[in-house]
């Protein structure tokens, strides 16, 4: 089991790891990494309050996750896993970052991709581990427990970018990435978010990312995310947004404003719905350790 865990670092201070019985010990800080059912945990010990709160949410979400992802129109989830899984093709080395059950690993290898998911919840991870066979890290985004110029593609599946601290994962994304690597996920449209909100509690539907409505990176305007990614290493070299507006279903509009298509650029990221970043690490990207704290 433990040899397969060779591209494993410690999340702390990204020293290889030395296998002990149900553990991973860091050879440079001593701290250790328990394996729970297989699965490493290597979330740090000590954590950022507002990461840790984040981390116990979605470690006791009362809600079926595969279901709510069920329940999301599937139209609108091709629109957004398709963008995604383009940079997935030809054998590249993908990491997923809040990969939930690892809905996407299927399709990342469909596409000839190598997975690996990360993700908080070990409630999620055990729910995915028990369909599939794959492998599946305990951790966050603000932390990646990998070696520097590891992966050929990172993505964020569904929305999963919307829960992480970003100025602290950017970083990290651009640390393991090879220097061309691209990192690519999808955030909500602030505007409509609010909208479908009231909608939401209008009908007096339960919505579960309510509870994080202070605490999310929804989109108001876009040239912040830009610049937390250019700051962080990566050009943006496309942005996607979806096009379905918040509306009942009305056939005429659907057509124009339906799942398929996207506004493209900056401006279309005001009236889209979901908004889907494509960015590329540069070629001479000069990160260290030191870049991130
Ligand atoms: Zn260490």
């Amino acid at each position: 089991m433990t040899g397969s865990l060779n591209f494993l670092r410690c999340s702390i201070c990204k020293g290889e790891l030395i296998p002990q019985n149900d553990s991973l010990q860091c050879s440079h800080c001593n701290v250790f990494y328990e394996i729970i059912d297989g699965i490493p945990d290597m979330i740090p010990a000590i954590l950022d309050e507002d990461i840790k709160g984040m981390v116990e949410i979605w470690e006791n979400i009362e809600y079926d996750y595969d279901s709510y992802i069920e329940h999301t129109h599937n139209e609108r989830l091709q629109a957004i896993d398709k963008p995604l899984l383009e940079q997935c093709a030809d054998g590249k080395m993908v990491l997923e970052v809040g990969c939930g059950t690892a809905r996407l690993k299927k399709e990342v290898e469909k596409e000839g991709g190598c997975y690996i998911g990360l993700e908080p919840s070990l409630n999620l991870l055990k729910q995915g581990i028990n369909k599939r066979k794959f492998d599946l890290v305990r951790g966050v985004g603000e932390y990646l427990p990998f070696p520097d110029d590891y992966f050929d593609t990172i993505i964020g599946g569904y929305h999963s970018f919307r829960y992480i601290k970003l100025d602290k994962c950017f970083p990290e994304c651009a640390r393991v990435l090879k220097p061309g690597g691209v990192l690519a996920f999808t955030l909500w449209n602030y505007w409509l978010q609010s909208i479908q909100f009231i909608a939401f509690d209008i009908k007096g539907r339960r919505f579960p990312s309510f509870q994080f409505s202070k605490k999310v990176n929804d989109v108001s305007w876009v040239k912040k995310e830009i610049n937390e990614l250019e700051n962080s290493g990566f050009k943006v070299v496309s942005i996607l947004s979806t096009k379905k507006l918040p509306t009942k279903d009305i056939s005429f509009l659907n057509r124009i404003f339906g799942w398929q298509g996207y506004w493209k650029g900056t401006w279309g990221t005001l009236i889209g719905n979901d908004i889907i970043f494509i960015c590329e690490k540069n070629k001479s990207s000069n990160h260290t350790l030191e870049n991130q704290k």
